[in-house]
């Protein structure tokens, strides 16, 4: 009989089958159009892609359940693996199939062709978030391919329609099959994980922590009907216009919520330079391209998109109506109402669809394991918790109760404009950026 000392390298096989097979992934699923305009009698492809992601599951073991939420091809999988302590709570990993439109005479590669070329996948999802969800199935394959039982049950969950509020995904899903995801306390997803480079190649790793409100008002005046011609004192256009044009031009107060100041506090750490309270706005230009999606957790959004009224030109109408875009920081929703009391004034009426804002700490075991998992991959690194001015399915799967984060990890070089790629022409995701996220998530997924 021979004894052997522990290991201390995890007994495991290693992940370079799963590495390409997430590339290969990201490139398959970019190939499936899952275009979402936001009118369902436009989305293709939904289901196909839940579909090659159901065979993907079951052709390793996996028995999935395929959930069309509401709307015929509004496709739905999610899956379940078993972890080896059953008084953890389960670990939800979910990420959306659909994506934006693409014209593909703006890029230099065709949007849904997936064209793996000069160190990059190219095409529409590449970065929202075909390569997460990618990620996701490889590992999922991986632990049940290898045998290996997870900590924590996991749940992935694979969804449509996020980029249209999830009606016909998360937010469907939360509200009649809640069962699905039951057990989950924590959930990991998009628009986190991802490194900037501060200084001198020292990488910070952004860590979603929190999710500014999305609150999509429509404005209505009314006035009396009449003709083109004629002396008229009650206009509905005229009374939207100048409210819309005050709200518009309006800045919000600047407000630090926690998350904002630990990221800026640990950038400061990084960089040496003093973090100034009192000039929020030039500690946030100081940060490059990543400004523009910090500088818009500073303060409340509000931005007019759409406006409608009329029919003819000589028909003065009794109704318009703007949409507004706002963006609404946690625990600001009673101020920011009052604001727009002032703003917009008696007359305006308003209706408003969204989902409220979300906010965690970042702390506790699942947050040290999301850094530790980090820092073994790029160990001169630093881990910050930050803010999204956007919104993702996060906000849905709150509702039930499981704390959300953003973690998607990825390795970038310094001078990819990332947040630029976001719905953007020649969306691109580095194959070595695919590679790493997906040794991280395994280091994750097995421990957490
Ligand atoms: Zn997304």
């Amino acid at each position: 009989m021979t004894e052997q000392l522990p290991s201390t390298t995890p007994d495991v096989p290693d992940t370079a089958f799963a590495e390409d097979e997430a590339v290969r992934l990201t490139s398959e699923l970019i190939r499936i159009d899952t275009t979402n305009t936001g009118d369902p009698a436009t989305v293709v492809g939904e289901r196909a892609a839940a579909e090659f992601v159901a065979s993907q599951l079951a052709e390793v073991g996996y028995e999935t359940t395929y959930v069309e939420s509401g709307a015929p091809g509004r496709g739905n999988v999610i899956a379940r693996l078993s972890g080896s302590d059953p008084s953890r709570g389960a670990l939800l990993v979910h990420g959306h199939l659909d994506v934006v439109p693409a014209d593909a005479s703006e890029w230099s590669v065709h949007p849904f062709s997936g064209a793996v070329q000069d160190g990059y996948v190219w095409g529409r999802g590449a970065v929202d978030m075909k390569d997460m969800v990618a990620m996701s199935l490889a590992l999922a394959r991986r632990l049940k391919r290898d045998g290996i039982a997870p900590k924590r049950d996991i749940i992935f969950a694979f969804l449509a329609d996020e980029e249209a509020g999830g009606h016909f995904g998360a937010q469907w899903l939360v509200e009649n099959r809640p069962e699905l995801f039951e057990g989950a306390t924590e959930a990991i997803s998009e628009v986190g994980g991802f490194s900037i480079t501060v200084k001198d190649g020292v990488r910070a790793y952004l860590i979603e922590t929190a999710e500014k409100g999305i609150a999509w008002m429509t404005l209505r005046a009314r006035g009396r009907a009449g003709h083109g011609s004629m002396i008229h004192d009650d206009n509905a256009v005229t009374k939207l216009t100048q409210a819309v044009s005050r709200l518009g031009t309006h800045q919000f107060p600047l407000v630090l919520t926690d998350s904002v100041r630990e990221f800026l506090q640990g950038i400061s750490e990084i960089t040496g330079f003093p973090f100034n309270e009192d000039d929020l706005d030039g500690s946030v230009a100081k940060l490059g391209n990543i400004a523009r999606m910090i500088g818009a957790t500073l303060r409340d959004t509000a931005n007019p998109t759409m406006l409608t009224a009329g029919y003819k030109a000589n028909v003065i109408p009794s109704v318009a109506e703007a949409t507004v875009d706002c963006r609404i920081l946690p625990g600001r929703q009673a101020a920011f109402e009052r604001e727009l009391d002032e703003i917009l004034g008696p007359d305006i009426e308003r209706e408003w669809t969204g989902l409220p804002p979300l906010e965690t700490t970042f702390d506790g075991a699942l947050v040290d394991h999301m850094t530790a998992s980090i820092l073994a991959e790029d160990p001169e690194a630093k881990a910050l918790p930050y803010m999204l001015s956007g919104g993702t399915d996060a906000k849905s799967f709150a509702q039930l109760g499981i704390r959300c984060f953003g973690y998607a990890p990825l390795r970038l070089p310094a001078d990819l404009d990332f947040s630029a790629l976001f719905h953007g022409v020649d969306e691109r995701v580095p194959v070595d950026a695919l590679k790493f996220g997906t040794r991280v998530l395994d280091r994750f997924l097995r421990n957490c």
